[in-house]
């Protein structure tokens, strides 16, 4: 089969299309035949060793598919023909083939295309898990979320309208900006231009907001601190660097930062994730936006257009 390779830490140029042997699920795991991988910005983290956890070299990048189960373990659910979406796999999802544990494959919901399905596990995972495991949120409760037009940012709009908050976003472009719109935000700003953060809080009546979901926390948190109605509440989901706050902000409106990492989910609470976002696209609240597929052999491509502004929806590669 071909997988892309990683055998030394680096830029993208450092991924390589090669011909490995295909590998044999054991117990309790599936070997699924990958129709699509999602591209994750913690993708291009570990290819440079910049993440918590850098795989050993060499690898195969990706945790996040969608396929068909090629081949089963004993003791796995899932058995050879069924359409499954993978929320983590044991061999790195850009292959034809890989190798996951049978509790990381889900059913690949009805009416999803793989493409779609390769946008769950860590865009939705990370979306659910900051809103409800993390922030808590209440129907009524008004979000904004900071960096709406990328994966997390849009499965978090749908996953908060569905919950009955209010919801607004920020985005970096004009294409950004009508993508967030038509995922149903109330009001978009653009975090690219000087003041934004008036136009929120004329937009809550000058209450400010519930809760943020923050993409770019290095950039974002002290002014976020501000924005924040009282009991408000900061998600960092995204940071990359250091950053200086203002905490007397926090303690004058009781305020909170909270930090999420999908990786720090328990077992229960991965099967509340998955159970919720399978009722999500069951009842059609849920819709992955695909802004761009690419051949696998693109795989150096598509980690340059992860990194870039001006995102929409989720990339993936086909093999
Ligand atoms: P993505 O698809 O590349 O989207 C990035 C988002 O960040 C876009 O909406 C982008 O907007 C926005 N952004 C850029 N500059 C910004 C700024 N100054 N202020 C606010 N937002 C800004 O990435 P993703 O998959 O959604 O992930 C988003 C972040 O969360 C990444 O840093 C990723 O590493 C992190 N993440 C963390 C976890 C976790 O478990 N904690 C899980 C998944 C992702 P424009 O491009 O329109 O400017």
């Amino acid at each position: 089969m071909k997988a892309i390779r990683v055998h030394q830490y680096g830029g993208p140029e450092v991924m390589r299309l090669e011909e490995m042997p295909v590998p044999e699920p054991g117990a309790g795991e599936v070997l699924v035949r990958v129709r699509a991988a999602g591209v994750n910005p913690v993708d291009v983290y570990r290819r440079s060793g910049g993440s918590g956890y850098n795989p050993p070299l060499p690898f195969t990048p990706g945790t996040d598919a969608a396929g068909v189960v090629e081949a089963a373990g004993e003791k796995a659910w899932a058995a050879a023909g069924t359409k499954v979406y993978a929320s983590g796999a044991l061999t790195g999802t850009y292959a034809e083939m890989a190798l996951c544990k049978a509790s990381d494959v889900h059913p690949l919901p009805e009416g999803l295309t793989y493409s779609q399905g390769a946008a769950v596990g860590i865009p939705y995972g990370t979306a659910y898990r900051a809103l409800f495991q993390r922030a808590r949120v209440s129907a009524g409760e008004v979000l904004l979320v900071h960096g709406a037009s990328g994966g997390v940012g849009t499965a978090a709009l749908q996953l908060a309208q569905a919950a009955g908050l209010r919801v607004s976003g920020t985005a970096g472009t004009e294409r950004g900006i009508l993508l967030a719109q038509e995922q149903g935000a109330e009001r978009v700003f653009n975090h690219r231009s000087d003041g934004y953060e008036k136009g929120i809080m004329d937009w809550t009546g000058g209450r400010g907001v519930d809760v943020i979901l923050e993409m770019l926390a290095n950039v974002n948190l002290d002014r976020d601190l501000a924005l924040l109605a009282p009991r408000g509440r900061v998600v960092v989901i995204g940071s990359r660097g250091a950053v200086s706050i203002d905490p007397r902000q926090a303690m004058a409106l009781d305020s909170s930062i909270l930090g999420v990492s999908l990786r720090n989910a328990a077992a229960q609470e991965e099967t509340a994730i998955h159970a919720a976002l399978a009722a999500g696209f069951r009842n059609g609240t849920l819709k992955p936006v695909i802004g761009r597929e690419m051949p696998l052999s693109q795989a150096s491509q598509a980690h340059q257009a992860v990194m870039e502004p001006g995102a929409y929806g989720k990339i993936v590669l086909l093999p």
